[in-house]
This record gives C-alpha cells, structure tokens and sequence, in this order.
C-alpha cells in the first residue's frame, strides 16, 4: 500500500531553488568526498537485474498475507540471502490481532437472484494467477450477514454523503456501494458506517484503473473485469488492540468492543461484478460527475436490486496471528549508535510482485551491495540497517509496533529512514518525504543512470516533469500511507521514499504477480536494479557523511509556501489570527539554517575535531524531532509531527501544518490563534537546536 495520489508530477510551485553545476558532496571534508565518491560510484554498480528478478520470482512464488505459513517462509528467505552475504540479522515477532476471513458471499438477491463469484479467475499464460488466494475482502471488515437494498454513493466522500442528502436519500439501513479512488478505502467504510449503512462495497471503476485507462491484463497493464483491489479498512497505524504502545508479551489489550474498527461487512468488487449491480438500480439519476466508465447510465437507487453481503472470519478463534519484522544490520565503526534505516514491506494481498517485493528487492539488493563493499574493505561510520516489516497491507502493522516498541532508541539515534514501497513497476521516477533530505537525494539520482540509457535518473526525471531551468523536480509530501508513518508522523525522524511507477491496474489484485512484471512493470528488473542503486548510495551517503547533510535552507523555503494558504483561510472566516510570528520563525530558520550551512563547509574546508562531529551531529538530529510535540494532533495524539500529516477525513491527500489547519477546519478561532503560535515556536526550537549545532561547530 502506498498513498495513491500523485503529485510528483507538478511542479514545486514558486519553488526557486536552483540548480547548481557541478555539486560538491555536502558535509564532507574534501579527503572524505573523495573516498565516498569512489564507494558510492563502485557500490551502485553492484546492484544486479538477474539477481533481483530471481530474488522477485522466488519471493513472489505464493501468496503471502500476513499471518500465514507463506509469510513466515518469506522471512525465512529474506534471513537466508542477508545471512548468505554475510550480513548480521535479527528478527522481531509481535502477536497482533488480525482476524483472517474464512468466507465471503455476495448474492443479488433480486432482481433475478445471482451469487456473484468473487475469486479472480486464471489468465492464460499467467501461472501465477492459478495460486490459492487470499478472500476478496478488506481487511479488518466486519463480520455480518445482511441482506438489503443498495445504493450508490459515488466515492463515499463526506461530500458524497452531503449531496445524497439533497437528493433526499439515505443509505440508512441500506447497502452502499461505493467507487475506489479519491479517498482511503477505511475513511469510505467509516463514513458508511456513520451514515447508518449495514453494509459497504467498494468496486474498481474501469474509469479509474481499468479499460479507460488502457488494455486490461493480460493483454495489458491495466485491471481486467475479474481483477480486485484488496486492502485494508484500519484507519489507525498499528495492531488495533494495543492502539499507541507495542504488542509485546503481556501487553494489556483493548477488547474488539473498543477497538477502533469497522463493525459492518466491507467487501471490494470487480467491476464484473459491479455491473451485475449497478447496471439494474433505479431510482434518481447521478449527478454527472458521479457518472463512472460503465456502458450504461448510472443510477442511485435505492433497490430495486437488493444484495445479501456475507462476511465471517476467524476472531473467535484465532483472531491473534504472529508478524514478523527482519533485520539485516552492519555495524558502524565511528558512530555506531546512530542509525542508518531503510525499509519495506514484505507482505502483500496476492504473490504481491509489485506490492511490495520490488520494495523488499530494492532493499535486498542494496544490502547485498554494501556486504561486497564490507568485503572489499568499507567500513560505514554509521551503522546500517535493511528492515523488511510485516502486516503493512493491515495498517502499517509491523513498521509501527517496532517503533513504538524501540521508540527511545530511534528519537534519539535515528538519523534517517529510507522507505521502499511500490519501488519499480514502470519506468517514471517519482519521490517524496522531509525536504530537508531532498536535495541529497536529488544529487544521488544524478550519479545513477538511467535504465533508458539516455541520462542519469534525475535528468529523465526532470525531462519527464518538463522542469523548466532554475527549478527542481517536485517531490510529495509525507503524509501517510506506508511504513515511514511510526518514523516521521510519530517520532519525527526525517525520511525519504523513492520508486519508478506506470500505468498499472492489479494493484492489490492475484494478478500482481511475476508475470505481469515480466510484461509490464519492469520488463528486465532494471528499474529494480535503480531503485536498490538509490538505496545504496543513500545508505552510504547518510552513514559516512562527517556532517549530517540535512538542509535546512529548503526546509524552510518549503514551509514558508504554506503560510499564505493558512492566511486566506483566515480571511475566509473574517478571523483575526495573523501569521506574521509564524512566518518570522520560518525566516529565523532559514537564516539558521543558512549560517549552518556556512559553518559547516567552513569547517569541513579544514580539520574538525571528531568529539567536535560528534556532538554537531547529536545537535542536528534535534532539529526535526523539533517539530513535533508530545501531546500529538488534538484528535490523533499518536501523530506527534507538526508539519505533514494524511488528512483525516480522506486518508490519502496530505495535509500541512495539520494543527493550524485542522484548528480552521473545526471553525475554532481562539484555537486557530493558539496554534499558529504554537508552531511558531516550535519552529523557533528547530533554529535553536540548528543554532546550538552551529555554535558547536565553531566552538563557541
Ligand atoms: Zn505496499
């Protein structure tokens, strides 16, 4: 899983950051740049297209979902190649609860009455595609047998639900039926729970991912009739029974009478199946924009058709299931506290070839690259760790608990983490997380080429975001969505996701699988071999660096862009809640950050004390832990981060300064007053932590 709204394709708007010639290596001294330069440029050769396609054909043989034998065997192998390298490895296990389906029925009961087949049949030439497979249900629905009339609600927005209600119609006591997109599918099932329906199906609208997209598999990449999007309703991050703390021996757990979870049956559709519904309703017309891809006009209903949605699973019984995060680990030899993270998931809905083995790949194959370097002599200052996590297709399972379980370790030590998800399954380069670390990941893609032969991956990235001259490649915002969550929203550690993306429609479906990858999404895993390249030389780069290489430049310059946005929201609501203190503190840290920058090339221009690097670096590690605060957001206290978080009515879209904007969406004046003020100063004790970094570096 990984947040499905792009942005990587617009431009940084006003973004004037410019573009240097030739870069120096930031933070370090010149003897050091040398000797990284000569690493990082025989390291990132290592990564292979034949090893990673036999590493995403042996990992995507069988279907893996969390909690089965499939999985455990996928940790095993995962254990077998780290330890095969020479690599030390670890293993964390956490008992979560997890209930796995053990049957789902959808019946039309009428008009002429049908069971609909929801298993994804074989494809011809796919042998993949004849594999057990997982229910077609999401995960963490609830149990239940209902049987009802339906009603389309478009995406099952909360607008959605708004314009229902100027229709004059309910979904109170009514099955709805609702399009993927747009939205987190767990927001879809909260609000059609929240709105009185006893039942929720979620289809794949050929608009959004199927034939009006492209050819359908197998003739091409998009989704087929049969094909189904899994996945998760959990709206929190983490095992639902122990909500903010680890799921270690012996934690106490909450009941499922009060976890946060959906009571009322969720199943996804194909839209085959979808068409066996939606193609019989009456009742209102939609409005146009409610209108999807199917040959016919849609209707809202309610009825005539009216549905029987089954769904049991195993909570009664089993309903706790073991997960399984891996850890591959080379030791620093200069600063062995400080952590060096990348991480993926290595669980997924079917054989999950996309989602997420190229993530784990990546992650296999960069590590793979430095045990050779650690061969040939390299030694990392700081100590590296290759994570593939568990349960993430649930709610971010195996990522969160680790980090709520080693939270204090991580605060204080963590100085970056790298997230694979979805790393290659086409050809177009895409990349988001904290902008202090966008401008070293930006000098990395310069030094690895371009699988098209024609470039280094930036330069194709900015030829294909037609980036004009003097601006950069814009990069997302991390809001949510995948396993950097327990690192950035709830610890504040900075991060960075990164992958080559296309046209694609088995996302979450049994046709993501080996096959499809071999047609489709990365033809010869060259787009693999890129990707674990990025890693490798990020790894290096962050664990080597004399001086951490964050930049707080474009950090703040980032940031100022969304004050005016918070300023017309204001005038919006004729409130008198001036932004002028907060805009002040992001100026302070731009200067901060900007005498930062000086000191250190200064610094590194000469000879720097090693208790000197030692202690500027434990002081720039505090600058973005900085910007959250304990007590969190007022309605998530886990989500301790100030300045990106997923919107909580949508899931997917990435909201900024969420305390602030949050505030304006309650209508809250006097908070939204507080809370300007508030990140002020929190962005005032980020420029001091920088402060204190500079004055450490200079030795005064
Ligand atoms: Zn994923």
């Amino acid at each position: 899983m990984r947040t499905r709204v792009l942005s990587s394709l617009l431009l940084c708007a006003g973004a004037a950051t410019t573009v240097a010639a030739q870069q120096p290596m930031v933070g370090f001294t010149a003897a050091d740049a040398a000797r990284e330069r000569a690493v990082e440029t025989n390291a990132i050769q290592r990564p292979s297209a034949q090893s990673a396609a036999t590493l995403s054909k042996d990992l995507s043989r069988e279907t893996h979902v969390s909690g089965t034998p499939a999985q455990a065997r996928t940790r095993d192998y995962v254990i077998a190649q780290l330890k095969k390298w020479g690599i030390d490895t670890d293993v964390k296990t956490f008992d979560v609860w997890m209930p796995h389906a053990t049957s789902v029925h959808v019946t039309r009961v009428s008009p002429k009455p049908k069971e609909l087949s929801l298993a994804e049949p074989p494809v011809a030439g796919d042998p993949s595609s004849r594999l057990a497979q997982y229910p077609t249900v999401n995960g963490y629905s609830g149990q239940g047998d209902v049987t009802a009339d339906v009603v389309y609600v478009n995406y099952g927005l909360i607008e959605d639900y708004a314009q229902l209600d100027s229709m004059g119609v309910s979904v109170k006591g009514k099955i709805a039926i609702a399009r993927y997109g747009r939205s987190f599918r767990g927001i879809k099932a909260r609000e059609a729970e929240k709105h009185g329906a006893v039942g929720l199906l979620i289809y794949s609208d050929p608009q959004d991912d199927g034939y009006v997209a492209g050819d359908v598999y197998p003739n091409g990449p998009m989704r087929n009739s049969a094909g189904v999007q899994r996945g998760s309703i959990l709206n929190d991050d983490g095992d639902p029974s122990t909500p903010g703390y680890p799921s270690t021996a012996g934690a106490p757990r909450l009941t499922p009478d009060k976890m946060n979870i959906a009571h009322i049956p969720v199943v996804p559709l194909s839209y085959g199946n979808a068409t066996e519904l939606l193609e019989y309703m009456t009742g209102p017309s939609v409005p146009r924009s409610w209108q999807g891809g199917l040959p016919f006009h849609y209707h809202v209903g309610p009825g005539p058709v009216r549905v029987r949605e089954a769904v049991t699973d195993d909570r009664a019984t089993k309903a706790m299931k073991p997960i399984y995060d891996t850890f591959g680990i080379v030791r620093g030899s200069e600063f062995p506290d400080e952590l060096v993270i990348v991480g993926g998931h290595r669980d997924a809905w079917g054989p999950g070839t996309g989602d997420n083995i190229s993530g784990t790949v990546s992650i296999l194959e960069a590590a793979h690259a430095v045990a050779d370097e650690l061969k040939a002599g390299m030694r990392p200052k700081r100590t590296l760790v290759f994570a593939t996590w568990d349960a993430e297709e649930w709610g971010l399972i195996g990522s969160t608990e680790y980090v709520e379980d080693d939270s204090l370790r991580l605060s204080r030590n963590a100085v970056a983490y790298f997230n694979q998800d979805e790393a290659a399954q086409g050809s177009q380069f895409n990349a988001s997380g904290s902008p202090s670390l966008r401008p070293t990941l930006r000098d990395v893609a310069r030094l690895v080429p371009d699988p098209n032969g024609q470039g280094s991956v930036y330069s194709e990235w900015r030829k294909a975001a037609k980036v004009p001259n003097g601006q950069e490649p814009a990069m997302g915002d991390p809001g949510g969505g995948s396993d950097f969550a327990g690192f950035y929203n709830h610890l504040g550690i900075p991060i960075l996701d990164w992958g080559f993306g296309g046209p694609s429609g088995i996302y979450h479906s049994q046709y993501d699988d080996y096959t499809w990858m071999t047609k489709f999404g990365d033809t010869g895993f060259q787009y693999h071999a890129a990707a674990a390249r990025i890693g490798t030389a990020m790894m290096l780069r962050l664990a080597n660096a004399d001086i951490l290489p964050y930049d707080y430049v474009e950090y703040a310059q980032t940031m100022r862009r969304y004050v005016a946005p918070v300023d017309r929201l204001v005038a919006q609501h004729h409130w008198t809640a001036p932004t002028t203190a907060l805009s002040a503190s992001i100026d302070r840290l731009e200067q901060a950050g900007a005498a930062f920058n000086a000191a250190r090339d200064s610094a590194l221009a000469g000879t720097v004390p090693a208790a000197t690097l030692g202690q500027t670096n434990q002081a720039l590690v505090q600058v973005e832990r900085a910007l959250t605060r304990p007590e969190g957001l007022k309605n998530r206290p886990w989500f301790r981060n100030l300045i990106y978080v997923a919107d909580e009515d949508n899931g997917y879209a990435n909201m900024v300064f969420p305390t602030v904007n949050e505030a304006i969406r309650a209508n809250d004046e006097t908070l939204t007053r507080s809370e300007i003020a508030d990140l002020a100063a929190h962005f005032d004790r980020a420029a001091s932590a920088l402060d204190a970094a500079t004055r450490t570096l200079r030795g005064r």
